[in-house]
């Protein structure tokens, strides 16, 4: 985007070149308490940076976000609205100070939000955590490069449990990961969702994954939501193209009698969206309404829980179930 006359760094000081990049556009949902809502799409869709703005590490140019009734804009010089709210990364290998012992890196939120400064009773928490999350008491005196990455990921929950939250914003918790460890910690994520009633937001790639620990799924695309629906009926009917097109690129699912539709190409560049909807390049279902017009998420003829922003449902043109070739 720079002018090859003139040399970059001087265009840039003039602040020419400059163009707005909307990473996330009219994503809107709600996640009731208890449950988990999970996020996919490919890289680079968003849905990393809706966690990062869910939490407040970005501000939103527009919008807002809503916790148990208050703006968090408004919210976030509150040290205990930011404790109820934790987020625990992708790399367990980067989220961890490796100078620190891990008892201190379990203490230091506990420390940071006021919550004890009894040295004793510091310890005793950090040892109920690391018990929580399958690991031993002793394990505090280590640090982290002696653990695997699993066991990594084990003391990263406990950090961000350490402040006894109510919402885990989880982004990518687990695809640093072998699938066998994957899915020992989806499940210490599941159990302690059970034990300690927490809401999580949960961003994957990986539908498998998602299957397994979600209530209700949202799957973007280029930086808006194309479909949001239960999780069982995201995945037993999807209505979306592009939820079409994920689907088929499980390998091991279940696709018998569910219509294919191969989806060619690569996803645009945000820089310079397609202009109506932003699938259109690539799906087969395009026509001339879908280049023109960005489809607004609504029900879904047939399965009303799901909302899909997709003129061909609207219409009624999807033929869900009927074979592609008589769809296109
Ligand atoms: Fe395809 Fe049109 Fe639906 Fe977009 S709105 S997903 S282009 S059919």
């Amino acid at each position: 985007f720079f002018d090859v006359s003139r040399p970059p760094l001087q265009r840039l000081l003039a602040g020419e070149g400059k163009r707005m990049l909307r990473a996330v556009d009219g994503v809107s949902f709600s996640i009731p308490k208890g449950t988990t809502l999970s996020l996919v799409g490919e890289s680079g869709c968003g849905k990393s940076t809706v966690a990062r703005l869910v939490v407040g590490l970005y501000s939103p140019t527009r919008g807002s976000v809503i916790f148990d009734g208050r703006d968090l804009a408004e919210a976030r010089a509150d040290s205990t609205q930011r404790r109820r709210m934790q987020m625990i990364f992708q790399d367990p290998y980067a989220s961890l100070n490796p100078r620190w012992r891990v008892r201190d890196i379990i203490a230091e939120p506990i420390r940071a939000f006021g919550l004890s400064k009894d040295k004793a009773e510091i310890e005793a928490r950090v040892g109920q955590l690391l018990t929580q999350v399958g690991l031993s008491p002793l394990d505090g005196a280590k640090f982290p490069h002696e653990f695997s990455g699993g066991q990594r990921q084990r003391i990263s929950i406990a950090r961000a449990l350490s402040s006894n939250p109510e919402f885990l914003v989880c982004d990518e918790p687990t695809s640093a990961l072998d699938v066998s460890v994957q899915a020992q910690i989806l499940n210490l994520m599941k159990d302690l969702q059970q034990r300690l009633g927490l809401t999580y937001l949960f961003i994957s790639h990986n539908l498998a994954v998602v299957r397994q620990v979600s209530d209700r799924v949202g799957v973007m695309y280029l930086g808006r939501l194309v479909e949001l629906a239960p999780a069982e009926t995201l995945f037993e009917t999807p209505r979306h193209p592009y939820t079409r097109a994920l689907m088929e690129a499980i390998p091991d699912l279940d696709m018998t009698g569910r219509q294919r539709i191969p989806v060619g190409g690569e996803v645009p560049s945000p820089i310079n969206p397609p202009s109506g909807c932003p699938f259109h390049p690539r799906c087969p279902l395009a026509n001339d309404r879908c280049k023109a017009e960005i489809p607004a998420m609504m029900p879904a003829r047939g399965t009303p829980q799901t909302l899909v922003a997709c003129h061909a449902v609207e219409e009624g043109r999807d033929r869900m179930g009927a074979p592609l070739v008589e769809a296109v």
